[in-house]
């Protein structure tokens, strides 16, 4: 069966100082290329993880996913259809099907509504639910994210963070989407917190029968959940293969940076051990050639100009790597 989303050459550019008073005070006009030509897809009921340092886009390609930024290239295909040029309107009833989990759930609800009304806006807004089975189905959500009627009538600051993110989650699972964006879903909780979050999450994805997108700069919490991992560095991803072998034997020289950067997480496993230097460059000029050239310890001449493919190395994996496999 085809995948239930499928990115070809997506790409997000935002075009800095264009407007008028800048074109006037003549700055020179940047492009941000936040999201790069990336290709992936996601099969129905798997989580893909999506890791990388913030600011490397990994939430605008989210986001750019969702069409809740509009692409500047590339495709979009979802549930068999290509959604990248779906008319507003369509979009927005496509949108039951595709919902994201914030990382922040405090600055995502609104401090005036009530758990009833946050979590029951979506339904009303779409019109699938009369105003006397709204409060039915909120129940129902709250309870199968662990929450009570009795917390029906209380406003967000009443939760603590824990419970904020599972109302998080009741909001965006109440449309019954297939696909869910999970942007960085425990980031910004307390660790005790995190795994009861991870694994409300991972049940959920069993009874509705969910497919994520799970983003987190977090290589354990990536590790955790994911059926198959994709790495980005500035607004590219540079490997992606299943979660086993990335975690394992990763083809790619800034994930295994990523992976020398924490404790073994698999013990038992020996590594090459990559030591990241220096920062990460604007996105705004990345380096020509690869673009990880100037923090990779093998960068060799050819790596300076020549920007290498996103391709097959082995094992189900691709790597955009020049040293990469068939050694
Ligand atoms: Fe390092 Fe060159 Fe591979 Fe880029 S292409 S990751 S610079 S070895
Ligand atoms: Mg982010």
């Amino acid at each position: 069966s085809p995948p239930l989303l499928e990115v070809r050459d997506l790409e997000k550019v935002y075009h800095l100082n264009s407007g008028f008073m800048q074109r006037l005070a003549r700055q020179p006009a940047l492009d941000l290329r936040a999201v790069d030509k990336v290709s992936f897809s996601v099969r129905a009921g798997e989580t893909l993880g999506l890791i990388g340092e913030s600011g490397c886009g990994k939430s605008t390609l989210a986001r750019t996913v969702l069409r809740l930024h509009e692409p500047t290239a590339g495709s979009i295909s979802f549930e068999g259809s290509d959604i990248t040029k779906l008319p507003h309107r369509e979009m927005t009833a496509l949108r039951r099907r595709m919902q994201i989990i914030f990382q922040d759930p405090y600055a995502s609800l609104n401090p005036r509504k009530s758990v009833e009304d946050i979590v029951g806006l979506p339904l009303s807004l779409h019109g699938i639910a009369r105003r006397g089975e709204i409060r039915d189905r909120v129940v129902v959500m709250l309870e199968s994210v662990g929450l009570k009627s009795a917390h029906l009538g209380r406003y967000p600051h009443q939760f603590s963070g824990g419970q904020r993110q599972r109302i998080g989650i009741a909001r965006a699972l109440i449309l019954n989407p297939s696909f869910v964006v999970c942007d960085e879903p425990v980031s910004a909780l307390d660790v005790s917190i995190q795994a009861q979050i991870i694994a409300l999450l991972g049940s959920l994805k069993r009874e509705l029968g969910l497919t994520y997108l799970f983003i987190s700069h977090d290589i354990g919490v990536i590790g955790h959940v994911s059926d198959r991992i994709a790495v980005m560095y500035l607004g590219d991803i540079v490997e992606i293969g299943p979660s086993r072998d990335v975690l394992r034997s990763p083809k790619h020289p800034y994930t295994k940076a990523l992976l020398s950067a924490v404790p073994q997480i698999d013990s038992g496993v020996k590594r090459d051990r990559v030591k990241l230097t220096g920062d990460l460059p604007s996105p705004l000029a990345p380096p020509p050639g690869c673009k990880f050239h100037t923090r990779c310890p093998f960068a060799i001449e050819r790596c300076r100009h020549e920007v290498p493919a996103l391709r097959d190395v082995g094992g189900g994996m691709k790597a955009a790597c020049h040293l990469a496999g068939a050694s």
